[in-house]
């Protein structure tokens, strides 16, 4: 019995693939009711979205320095 604590293998509800649950990541559904868990890729994919919108803040602030710079010279 000592192989069981290995990893139990479980389908990822989203993609269908048997992955390790351990390595699954917990996700909240929609309004916070009930959580389930999604391979590393569909979470990886739910996380995307967020991560993209980071270059345009970046640009922003660029923006604001660029006009900082401008005043000064
Ligand atoms: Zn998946």
């Amino acid at each position: 019995m000592a192989g069981v604590d290995a990893g139990e293998r479980v389908p990822c509800p989203s993609c269908g693939q048997t992955v390790l649950q351990k390595a699954m990541i917990p996700i909240l559904g929609d309004g916070g009711t009930g959580m389930g868990y999604l391979c590393v890729a569909c979470a990886r994919a739910l996380i995307t979205p967020v991560a993209d919108a980071d270059p345009g803040g970046q640009d922003a602030d660029a923006d604001a320095a660029e006009e900082a710079e401008a005043a000064q010279a």
